[in-house]
């Protein structure tokens, strides 16, 4: 564990619950072969050499990693491992494609998901099926390497300890990623495409902290996937929209890998320049769950309580933070790095970038989510928004994705007083619009990305 902020950055809050029980797991998992897992902090340049030398291992592998602060680390480490005569190995591991694997007919990377996809897919599906066995372990003489205890990293929340929500929703480690494979391959892969939308359905895997953490490969997925396709012709095109979200993963992984600051900057150069306002009020609304929208409400309070939340409702609070408020998209990345399970460097920048138009293969900045029909289309019944904003919840159906809109006798008869048990809304929405559309309209675009 580096968590000095050196190595890239430090784990945000919810990662740090789960990384302290995903090693609690896989320290379970060793123990059980005789094996100890080796607990250390610090500056992995200095602590890898350091073990290497005290329990004498002649041999080190590890799985690459793809970003900008890693690559030149991981090329250190090689080299004074190397001197000092131990032989490294490095492995694909937690991608189906390498980045420089996918390449454009001339040569480059590509820049727009489709193409991607249909590349990586044709190298993915030559595959033959995918069975690893566990490797043969043994105990390595460990006694002269000093081993921290789990607990001292202090990963885990106390005062105070907000993790029950988390606890409640997910187990990690491998069990809890099989489990969830097992689940979704049994009951979710069939109809996936149209399920995957709608939050109040269990239509997703639930697999991203897993993967993320390196709890069950993504490999083992795509032929876990490849094979029920095949036995089941019927699920082609469900399985290939899973296997496309997968495609997402890895077109993200390739994005930080070509443009090691597209974490931290707007990939198009037009964006850099977008007047973003300051409105800590409003961001504060936003993170708390409390702008009057009910379905951005639902998906910042499911992501405070669970660390996770739903992909439709994740473009809908984004569109809301970034269109609406006009905030700067790096804030709500920050704010969703601190607070998923499954927060990931790749993943996430281009999911805010995405959403803001500002990335690669990106939604048109002028596409800005309305709220209500959203949460009408994808939570039609009110379901999803009832079970996180309860205070709504008695609103009829037609009011419960816009309560501001509701008569007064039908906000009294639901229990609701707006301003009181819920917000008026934090900004107007014909409002928020014009001013996301203005703002638009003061960048230097090609033409063809500003709406005619
Ligand atoms: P499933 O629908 O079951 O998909 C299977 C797997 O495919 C996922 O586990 C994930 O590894 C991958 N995947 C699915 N959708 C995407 C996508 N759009 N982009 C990249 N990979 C995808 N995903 C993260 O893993 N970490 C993040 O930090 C993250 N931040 C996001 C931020 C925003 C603003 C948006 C719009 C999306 C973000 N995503 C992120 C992508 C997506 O929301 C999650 O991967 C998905 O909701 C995870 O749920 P699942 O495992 O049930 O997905």
């Amino acid at each position: 564990l580096d968590d000095s902020g050196t190595s890239g950055r430090p784990l945000g809050a919810a990662s740090r619950w789960w990384l302290h029980h995903s090693l609690s797991d896989l320290s379970t998992r060793f123990a059980k072969h005789g094996v100890t897992l080796i607990l250390r902090q610090g500056d992995p340049s200095v602590i890898v050499p350091e073990v290497v030398r005290q329990i004498g291992a002649k041999s080190v592998h590890w799985n690459r990693r793809y970003y900008a602060w890693s690559k030149p680390l991981d090329a250190t480490i090689k080299e004074v491992l190397t001197d000092a005569g131990i032989s490294v190995e490095s492995h694909k591991g937690n991608v189906l494609t390498e980045p420089w694997e996918i390449k454009t007919g001339s040569g480059g990377n590509f820049k727009v998901f489709t193409p991607f996809f249909r590349a990586a897919r044709s190298v993915c599906d030559t595959w033959a099926s995918f069975a690893v066995d566990i490797p043969y372990m043994t105990a390595a003489p460990t006694g002269a390497c000093r081993n921290d205890n789990l607990a001292d990293w202090q990963l885990l929340p106390t005062k105070p300890d907000w993790s029950g929500g988390l606890s409640n929703a997910w187990t990690p480690g491998e069990d809890g990623a099989k489990a969830n494979l097992d689940v979704f391959l049994a009951n979710g892969l069939s109809g996936y495409k149209e399920n995957r939308n709608m939050p109040a359905v269990e239509g997703t895997s639930r697999l991203s902290p897993h993967i993320h953490f390196g709890e069950i490969s993504v490999r083992r997925i795509w032929n876990a996937a490849r094979e029920k396709m095949a036995k089941e012709p019927q699920l082609a095109a469900d399985g290939h929209t899973f296997l496309s979200e997968l495609g997402w993963r890895e077109f993200s992984t390739q994005l930080i890998y070509y443009y090691e600051d597209f974490p931290d900057q707007s990939w198009k150069p037009e964006f850099r320049a977008f007047p973003w306002h300051v409105n800590p009020v409003g961001l504060t609304a936003w993170q708390k769950g409390h702008t009057g929208y009910p379905i951005v409400d639902a998906g910042m309070r499911q992501m405070w309580a669970t660390g996770w939340m739903h992909n439709r409702v994740r473009m809908i609070v984004a569109s809301f933070m970034i269109k609406h408020l006009l905030q700067d998209w790096r804030d709500g990345e920050a704010w969703f790095w601190d607070a998923l399970v499954d927060a990931d460097i790749a993943n996430n920048a281009a999911g805010w970038q995405w959403v803001a138009g500002s990335g690669a293969d990106a939604s048109p900045y002028f596409r800005i989510f309305n709220p209500m029909t959203q949460g009408e289309k994808f939570d039609p019944m009110g379901k999803y928004v009832r079970q996180w904003v309860p205070e709504i919840a008695r609103l009829p159906d037609r009011f419960v994705h816009r309560p501001f809109d509701a008569p007064h006798e039908i906000l009294q008869s639901s229990g609701v007083v707006l301003g009181q048990t819920y917000p008026h809304p934090i900004v107007d929405h014909a409002v928020g619009r014009q001013r996301a559309l203005d703002a638009l309209a003061s960048l230097k675009f090609k033409p063809e990305q500003v709406p005619a």
